[in-house]
């Protein structure tokens, strides 16, 4: 049986998870996909996906991922306009990770327009540099099902074994290291962080300390949802 946000969520949104790499994008996406029926979109899991099963955009876009650099606009465009084109998209979606440029942005808001369709809520989650360096160490993810784990912050309840579907295998991405970590934030601060002016003049942005436990921070996201979605 859905739950009871599911059933009264009336709108199928468009809404948006800006933040640095560690912000909680991912983590967050998830727990609002499960909790809303919302289906979680992430670039950067497209982008690794596509770089695995070596397709052509995937072949393109690895030196940049590779370098903690940004894949070109074009690439990404391609691979998100794909998966817009699914049909389960039309419960309603939230970006994790994209828009991540200004042209990205600009690009969403056309495709959108297209459909009369609009941002519902932009929300930055927003943490210290050096927490966001932490964050990124000691992340590791389940192989079999994706959920996120890290050394510190979120380990499963039993030692090795994934809480969500028993699984034993885990994996850290190749880019967690401490030297792409320092490009990747700084291409969030000179081409990403702009986003957060461009939402704010829309007057659909809405900004979340990234510092709480993982629960305060959904619970906030949980409400700002219900809103923007209501
Ligand atoms: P992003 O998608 O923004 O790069 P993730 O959701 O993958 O970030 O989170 C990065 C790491 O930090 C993961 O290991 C995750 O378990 C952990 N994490 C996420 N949110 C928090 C939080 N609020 N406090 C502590 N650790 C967190
Ligand atoms: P993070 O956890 O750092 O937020 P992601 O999984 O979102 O990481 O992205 C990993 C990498 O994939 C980025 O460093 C970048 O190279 C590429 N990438 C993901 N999304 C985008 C995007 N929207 N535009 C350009 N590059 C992207
Ligand atoms: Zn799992």
């Amino acid at each position: 049986m859905p739950d009871a946000d599911t059933q009264t969520r009336t709108k199928p949104a468009v809404l948006i998870l800006l933040g640095p790499p560690g912000a909680g994008k991912g983590t967050q996406a998830r727990m609002l996909q499960e909790r809303f029926g919302l289906v979680q979109l992430s670039t950067g899991d497209l982008l690794r996906a596509a770089v695995k099963a070596e397709t052509e955009a995937g072949k393109r876009a690895k030196a940049a991922m590779d370098s903690g650099g940004l894949v070109s606009d074009e690439i990404v465009l391609a691979i998100l306009k794909d998966r817009m084109q699914e049909p389960d998209v039309a419960r309603g979606v939230i970006l994790d990770g994209f828009p991540r440029t200004t042209g990205q942005a600009e690009a969403l808001d056309a495709l959108l327009s297209e459909e009369g369709k609009t941002v519902a809520a932009a929300i930055s989650i927003e943490v210290d540099d050096d927490a966001m360096v932490r964050r990124v160490s000691g992340r590791y993810t389940c192989a079999n099902c994706g959920e996120g784990y890290h050394d510190e912050f979120k380990q499963p309840a039993k030692a090795g074994v994934c809480d969500k579907c028993g699984g034993t295998e885990f994996t850290r991405r190749a880019d967690d290291n401490a030297e792409t970590v320092k490009a990747r934030l700084s291409a969030y601060h000179a081409q990403t962080a702009p986003l957060i002016a461009y939402y704010e003049a829309r007057g659909v942005l809405e900004r979340v300390d990234g510092m709480g436990s993982i629960d305060a921070i959904a619970t906030e996201l949980g409400d700002i949802v219900k809103q923007a979605t209501a």
